[in-house]
């Protein structure tokens, strides 16, 4: 035997909101240009494509390296 504190509401069919691609492409790009300078910096950031000298940046993401499978050493 169910009882409710409260009778039960109708339901309004939920309806997702629409995204349009216009609104979407602008955040799509910055992150893709953010993940690609990520990817530049963890895989291409040693030695002669090094954009910032020394090996700071390397040993930040030294093992983000080996885990996508980069040669490192
Ligand atoms: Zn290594």
């Amino acid at each position: 035997m169910a009882q409710h504190a409260a009778p039960p509401t109708p339901t309004t069919p939920v309806v997702p909101a629409e995204l349009p691609l216009r609104d979407i492409a602008p955040w799509a790009v910055f992150f893709g240009i953010l993940m690609l300078v990520l990817l530049y910096f963890v895989g291409a950031e040693q030695g002669a494509t090094s954009v910032v000298s020394g090996e700071d940046v390397h040993e930040w993401v030294h093992d983000a390296r080996h885990l996508l499978g980069f040669p490192c050493h």
